[in-house]
């Protein structure tokens, strides 16, 4: 007979199932006939010296993309490019500080004319002075400037350079879930501050300068604490929520460029990752933070289209998947998983379609874009018949969530 497995067995067992998945979810973007990418392909990558932003650049190259790998510090961008280098990637160098006007405009200036634009944009470089648990707003005001003032500085300054092409150039914002905007326990709590946030129909840039600033004001008055703001790691989660919403803001206003012309901007959370902003804590390698973003620089352009704007959480969190709610529009409640075919239906039996927390990561079979097929009890109810019969049945469902700002 066989042995039930002890509770230690089991979690060994979902952890085995949950990497094995997010292993084919990682496949996804690579088949040969999807690359629309070639050595021709330009990236650049901010932040890349150390990290996530070294392990992105280096995964770009090994796509064969032209990589520039920037750096604030010339010294250690050099020798980020120097260990590239020695393993036979061909990076290219370039100083950038991403709160300098005039670092961006120069790197800018330099890209248009030592390759005529560029094709893929990573915003990475990020700052956060909070360790562990604690929580402080010392350093608010610089937090605010890389994470939230330096991604759009990059953004205004490279959009105009991002080249036409058919598969679409592509902005990628690595953010964090801490900047989630209907989080549970991180949210914000002035709802006269939050509602304007939560739909892009009312989301402009100013709204999110008033937020940013309005924190920063009441952080020189000394009354943030009271103020309803996140209770973690406050001045990094409002950096990121403003990055968070600047990138559906974006994704509004790239929205009606023509085919040919299309600039697609998406944000993620790369999880929780062993890099000195955590001071290597974490559960993951730096390598497995940075496929996130690779990912979404990579989709082909048919998935790319449909996760146009939303915010993508890092595959290995809580849901193990990665994958995004459907829409720009204002969509606070669509968290997780979300099944996007029905069971089938019968003449006289009525089918409940099955729940997000139904769909756990060990029981999907297939995975397809960013659909996958998981085997899930489906409840069908005969009429006249009280008792429910549960079936297990494959449905097609959406794998992971977000919701941009509105997550
Ligand atoms: P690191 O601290 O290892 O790397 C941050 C990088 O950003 C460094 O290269 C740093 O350069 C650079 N940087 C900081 N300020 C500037 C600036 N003004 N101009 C240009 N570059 C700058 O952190 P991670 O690799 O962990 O973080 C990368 C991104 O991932 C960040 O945006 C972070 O917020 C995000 N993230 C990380 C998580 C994690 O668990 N690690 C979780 C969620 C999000 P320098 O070496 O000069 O300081």
């Amino acid at each position: 007979m066989e042995r039930k497995m002890n509770r230690k067995e089991r979690a060994k067992q979902e952890r085995e199932n949950r990497r094995h998945n997010i292993s084919l979810l990682r496949t996804i973007p690579y088949p040969d006939h999807q690359k629309w990418w070639s050595s021709e392909t330009v990236a650049l990558v901010t932040g890349a010296n150390r990290g996530i932003g070294f392990e992105i650049a280096r995964q770009l190259l090994l796509q064969g993309v032209t990589v520039i790998l920037t750096s604030r510090g010339t010294e250690v961008g050099e020798a980020a490019a120097k260990v590239l280098w020695e393993t036979g990637l061909k990076v290219v160098f370039r100083q950038l500080d991403v709160t300098s006007t005039s670092s961006v405009q120069t790197c800018a200036d330099w890209v248009q004319q030592n390759y005529g634009g560029l094709d893929i944009l990573i915003n990475n470089a990020g700052v956060n002075f909070n360790a562990s648990s604690e929580n402080s707003v010392e350093f608010a005001e610089q937090v605010i400037a890389t994470n939230y003032i330096g991604t759009k500085n990059m953004i205004k300054a490279l959009t105009p350079l991002m080249r036409p092409s058919a598969a679409g150039a592509r902005i990628v914002n690595v953010s964090s879930r801490l900047g989630r905007l209907n989080g549970r326990r991180n949210r914000i709590g002035d709802v006269s501050l939050r509602e304007p946030l939560e739909c892009v129909d009312s989301l402009t840039e100013e709204v999110i300068d008033r937020t940013v600033d309005a924190f920063l004001e009441q952080v020189k008055d000394g009354s943030w604490a009271t103020g309803g703001w996140p209770q973690t790691f406050t001045d990094y989660s409002i950096s990121k929520l403003a990055v968070n919403a600047y990138t559906r803001l974006m994704a509004e206003k790239l929205s009606d460029r023509p085919e040919g012309k299309k600039i697609y901007i998406n944000c993620c959370c790369p999880g929780w990752v062993k890099t000195a902003m955590t001071g290597w804590e974490g559960n993951i390698s730096a390598e497995e933070g940075a496929d996130t973003a690779v990912w979404l620089a990579f989709l082909p352009d048919q998935s790319v289209s449909e996760l146009f704007g939303p915010f993508v959480r890092k595959i290995n969190c809580e849901m193990e998947k990665k994958s995004c709610c459907s829409g720009r529009s204002c969509c606070p409640s669509t968290r997780a998983v979300r099944p996007v075919a029905t069971p089938k239906e019968e003449p006289g039996v009525t089918v409940k379609t099955p729940k997000a927390e139904d769909v756990k990561p060990e029981i999907i079979t297939e995975v397809e874009g960013h659909h996958a097929t998981a085997a899930v009890k489906v409840e069908r109810k005969e009429a006249g018949n009280v008792a429910a019969v549960k079936k297990e049945e494959a449905v097609k469902v959406n794998v992971g969530c977000g919701g941009g700002a509105c997550n």
